[in-house]
């Protein structure tokens, strides 16, 4: 199946922090794959705006390193890379000083659509807001791109919102968690409002409950320093797994539309209930023979960060009332695997005579790796022997489905960012969604903070600490297997 591409306005991209990580390994790449679908048309331009003094030969040097390092199969198509690089410029700026931002305005073009991505640490947003708008480089049809972390708890979030709000209306704010970019969130909305056979059955008379896993293999990888005063609360679920939550949970909203979507969620969030201490569960990787500890490896002996974490969380709405959402997400996991399962009740009688074994549906909604969605059927046995039954999934494995090549299913960044030039929030957070997710958050951590608990330690290449599991065994659940 050929998909239709559709263009972009031309638009003038800057990418504060355009020397970084994030914008070599995913932000430049996913624009090349634009590019190449044709979606990011050669009258459109993206500037790198950063501290080196690189001009923009050096910038276009380091873009093309990246992109053959990170998107290799994408570097082999010489011309169309060497095409793109032709649409990139620079700029030496520093986000505290003044030099740099009047050759920056001088860049922009009238008519394109201008759009600002801050891929820097979250103390330079404010200083970036001010400037783009005190040297007149963004107008009133601008936007911004925030990369996370939105604050470390409710106080500093509301701070970031407002210093925003000073120059930018909410309009032209576009906080990115790149999970809702994701192909199989998008799809969780279609199968969920796109047939009726889930929606009637997507409440608390069907659904037995709903785990959400969001598993890595990698630890820390550098980033010690920040992850060491975050955690994974912060870090993982008060953004990317709340967000799979509330896109789970939400009212079908009455279109699909930013505003409509987001109100959803913000409802959702509302109607979470404070979790119980003993429905928390923290964990932290041990070290091995050949592989350092958490500790070790932050060089904080006495940590109680946690690199795992696993809670039980209810919803205090019609729809949920009685349901457990099972969260967990971790580092140094057994795989890298993240899903969504809807696990649905058991048959209330089976008339199979000798079928003992509990026969139930379930819905994953399995988002990485191999992204796509299976439902999991009872059947008959293959063969003679009577009566037998066995379940099986119905898979459908985007790749396959739909008959393109795994890299074909876009990736989550550049997905965003054609959305940031299109104009749609949708698949964004607006600042009362970010707050009250803050607002939920905050009371969890101060309750463990002063109650000095201290997280589990789990062995890496497990599926995290024993407490996680039982807090599922001790109600006759148990988790999914974290698998590749
Ligand atoms: P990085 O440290 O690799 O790059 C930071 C960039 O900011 C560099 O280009 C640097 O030159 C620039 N910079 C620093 N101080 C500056 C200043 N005063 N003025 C102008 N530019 C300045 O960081 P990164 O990994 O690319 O992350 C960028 C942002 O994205 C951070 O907020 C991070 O939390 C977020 N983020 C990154 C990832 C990732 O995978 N790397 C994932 C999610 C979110």
């Amino acid at each position: 199946m050929v998909s239709r591409v559709i263009p972009v306005d031309p638009f003038d991209l800057v990418i504060f922090g355009g020397t970084g990580d994030l914008a070599r390994r995913k932000i430049l790449p996913g624009l090349l794959r634009r590019f190449h679908a044709g979606q990011m048309t050669a009258d459109s331009r993206v500037i790198g705006a950063a501290r080196s003094d690189l001009g923009a030969e050096g910038w276009r040097s380091l873009i093309r390193e990246g992109i053959e390092e990170f998107a290799p199969a994408l570097a082999a198509d010489r011309d169309t890379l060497e095409a793109f690089l032709e649409r990139l410029d620079y700029v030496s700026i520093d986000a505290t000083g003044d030099g740099g931002w009047d050759r920056l305005c001088d860049l922009m073009r009238p008519g394109a659509v201008r759009a600002f991505y801050f891929s820097v640490a979250p103390s330079l947003f404010g200083p970036l807001a001010e400037r783009l708008h005190a040297h007149r480089i963004a107008d009133r049809e601008s936007r911004i791109v925030v990369e996370k972390p939105f604050g470390r708890d409710l106080a500093s979030a509301r701070a970031l919102n407002r210093t925003l709000a000073e120059h930018f209306d909410e309009s032209q704010i576009y906080r990115i968690d790149h999970y809702l970019g994701k192909e199989t969130v998008q799809n969780l909305m279609a199968v969920r409002f796109g047939n009726l056979l889930f929606e009637p059955l997507w409440n608390n008379h069907y659904v037995d409950h709903i785990q959400i896993t969001v598993a890595e293999t990698v630890g820390v990888e550098g980033r010690g320093d920040y992850y060491d005063k975050a955690g994974a609360m912060r870090d993982m679920v008060q953004n990317h797994l709340m967000q799979l939550l509330c896109l789970i949970a939400m009212e079908p909203p009455s279109r699909f539309e930013a505003d409509a979507v987001r109100d959803e969620k913000l409802k959702v969030i509302r109607a979470l209930k404070p979790v119980r201490p003993h429905h928390i569960v923290r964990g932290q990787y041990d070290g091995t023979p050949s592989a350092p500890s958490y500790r070790e490896e932050v060089g904080n002996p006495r940590s109680f960060t946690e690199t795992y974490i696993a809670l039980r969380v209810e919803i205090a709405n019609w729809r949920w009332s009685g349901v457990p959402f099972y969260l967990r997400t971790g580092k140094k996991l057994r795989a890298r695997h993240s899903e969504i399962a809807v696990v649905f009740k058991d048959l209330p009688h089976s008339i199979f005579e000798g079928d003992d074994r509990p026969h139930r549906n379930i819905l994953a909604i399995r988002l990485q790796p191999n992204e796509g969605i299976d439902l999991t059927v009872t059947i008959k046995e293959p063969g003679p022997g009577g009566m037998r039954l066995t379940d099986v999934p119905l898979d459908m494995t985007f790749a396959k489905a739909l008959g393109n090549g795994a890299e074909d299913v876009p990736d989550a960044y550049e997905r965003l960012v054609m959305d940031v030039i299109r104009g749609n929030q949708t698949l964004f957070m607006r600042g009362d969604e970010v707050e009250a997710a803050w607002a939920w958050t905050d009371p969890l951590i101060a309750g463990w903070e002063a109650r000095n608990d201290v997280p589990k330690l789990y062995d890496p290449g497990s599926s995290g600490p024993d407490d996680a599991m039982m807090l599922l065994h001790r109600e006759g659940r148990r988790w999914r297997d974290i698998r590749a």
